[in-house]
């Protein structure tokens, strides 16, 4: 049924599509072959996920080439059709959004893995396209959607998961729409108690606010037109669960203390118009002070922008006011998804027909928003954190075959993992398989490879090494180990020192200038023995260095040296 319905939606934007309608249906036949005969846990043909994650995607209005990788998204991961094949019929484009969206698949959270800050940023480096984490997000939607079919240990996990990783990611992508919906589908799930008591006491009142709320409007409405200002549509909503029960925390479960148990949104067609419909509420109702937000001229680091005011309106009953433009709103519901299709919007002439995102145009407006909050929010950490998005090109995230997310600079090789994973690895790394292939160990990982490294017991590292690794503790970990080689190996064998053999003919002196010699070729010397008794007489010496060349530019100086005699060395 479900199914039949989706098709439709699914089919009349297909139709629509023009050029594009030929990649989206090719998509979608392969996606139909290859889920075929595969069931949801609801019972539904699985395929009803790929056009129900497609039909977000279009909502969204994202370009074909991510429609088409969100009815692809879970072929290469479940069924025997694999990357290279969607390369071959869909091209490279499509096949980099399934691919890193299988990727992304591939991420476990768990307590062990998991620090989500860790896996969120692995996320972003992953996927440099943003369009597989739009595909990301549609395909979660839908699965928390869909999770009462789920069993309760998964429930819980993917709640859990939505909740710490996925919904902030929303929020940071100025998606709060997507972000708020997805907290409020895990809610229910990680505090089933708490929710249900939210829901009945917030129920009880439901029909006595909906009344209080047509009359504020209606209010308002009249007031607005006096004015000659006609917004483009003036709703109430109810605040989500999920945000009324972290404000019911901080006001120890008060209900009555939550002002904005219930909002009025205006949307109007210009920022002047939200100022003026921002002066008409102030007109009819007092504001309660220090409850004047405006994110117009200081937008949220996420780049949300809205007027926001609480005023003591019908019967001085607390009731807040968020007033937007349309493409604010849009703005605020999908983030960045609307701002791409916004800004082409604005040229396209495809846009106003379709409304469609395509994929060319959206650094251009990537980049003009990170230039937008750059001006605002240069010393903010958290414009550093929404920088990092799109620069993450000094560092790189690689899993361990467990899964485990390591954080290792650009350009870090096999080698470097093993170190940065244990001394003991590093040392014995012969090979690495990375994402399941051979690869030299000179080989430059790239964010979201899974990585094995092959060791052998008792190989030792070479020295080139060196040459290509790029962490610090790997360098010092192969150094120390050369070090303490050379050490051990001089003690057995290697000679460092020498011993002079000097026939001379004493005179007052000859010693001194015999050693000043030696000291002045940055000679030590280790010890002397003279027999003082005769005139002629050998003298040794024995020299701090087995260097030949060394030694045998000092014996030319000494040779100089009036009483020397004849002279000869031996390495010690
Ligand atoms: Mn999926």
């Amino acid at each position: 049924m479900e199914q039949n319905l989706l098709l439709g939606e699914f089919q009349k934007y297909a139709l629509d599509a023009e050029g594009d309608a030929e990649l989206i249906s090719r998509a979608y036949k392969l996606a139909l072959r290859a889920h075929e005969g595969q069931r949801r846990k609801s019972g539904e043909p699985y395929v009803t996920h790929s056009i129900a994650v497609a039909l977000q995607l279009i909502k969204w209005r994202m370009d074909a080439a991510t429609i088409a990788g969100g009815l692809l998204h879970d072929v290469a991961e479940d069924t025997r059709y694999t990357i290279e094949q969607i390369r071959k019929e869909f091209g490279g484009e499509v096949a980099l959004l399934v691919e890193g969206v299988t990727k992304l698949g591939a991420l476990k959270y768990t307590e062990t893995s998991g620090k989500a800050e860790n896996l969120r940023r692995l996320m972003l480096a992953v996927s440099r396209d943003m369009r597989v984490i739009f595909i990301k997000l549609a395909d979660r939607l839908h699965n928390m959607k869909t999770l009462s079919h789920l069993p309760e240990v998964s429930q819980k996990r993917i709640s859990l998961e939505t909740s710490e990783i996925y919904s902030p990611l929303a929020y940071q992508l100025g998606m709060q729409g997507v972000s708020g919906e997805l907290e409020d589908l895990a809610f229910p799930y990680l505090h089933k108690e708490k929710y249900d008591w939210l829901v009945k006491h917030v129920s009880k009142t439901y029909g006595e606010r909906e009344k209080y709320l047509e009359k504020v409007r209606e209010v308002l409405a009249a007031a607005l037109a006096k004015q000659n200002l006609r917004p483009v549509s003036v709703e109430s909503r109810a605040k989500r669960y999920s945000s009324l029960y972290k404000k019911l925390i901080r006001y120890d479960m008060d209900i009555a203390q939550i002002y904005d148990l219930v909002a009025v949104r205006v949307i109007v067609n210009n920022i002047e118009e939200c100022y003026a419909v921002l002066g008409v509420i102030h007109q009819l109702w007092p504001p309660m002070p220090g409850r004047i937000k405006d994110y117009i001229a200081l937008p949220k680091p996420n780049g949300y922008r809205s007027l926001h005011t609480t005023v003591f309106c019908i019967n001085k009953k607390p009731t807040e006011f968020q007033i937007r433009t349309v493409a604010m709103h849009e703005e605020s519901e999908n983030g960045i998804a609307a701002h791409w299709a916004y800004q082409l919007g604005k040229r396209g002439k495809a846009y106003k027909k379709r409304r469609v995102v395509s994929a060319g145009e959206k650094e251009t407006a990537w980049v003009a928003r990170l230039r937008s909050w750059d001006k605002e929010y240069a010393s903010s950490e958290e414009f550093v954190q929404a920088l990092k998005i799109d620069f993450l090109g000094d560092r790189i995230y690689v899993l361990t075959p467990k899964g485990t997310v390591l954080d290792l600079p650009a350009g870090a090789t096999p080698v470097d993992f093993a170190y940065s994973i244990h001394t003991d690895v590093g040392h014995s790394c012969v090979g690495a398989r990375v994402n399941g292939k051979i690869v030299p160990l000179t080989h430059q990982l790239q964010s979201g490879d899974l990585v094995e490294i092959l060791t052998q017991k008792n190989k030792k590292p070479s020295d080139s090494w060196l040459l290509f690794v790029k962490t610090d503790r790997a360098k010092k970990k192969i150094r120390a180990l050369f070090k303490k080689s050379r050490e051990s190996s001089s003690l057995r064998a290697a000679p460092k020192s020498a011993e002079l053999k000097i026939t001379v003919r004493g005179r007052i002196g000859l010693l001194e200038d015999i050693s000043s010699v030696i000291s002045r070729s940055h000679i030590n010397i280790l010890s002397v023995s003279m027999p003082q008794s005769t005139p002629f007489h050998t003298t040794r010496i024995v020299i701090a260095t087995a260097d030949r060349y060394k030694i045998e530019k000092l014996l030319m100086k000494l040779k100089e040296i009036r009483g020397v005699k004849e002279i000869g060395f031996r390495l010690l």
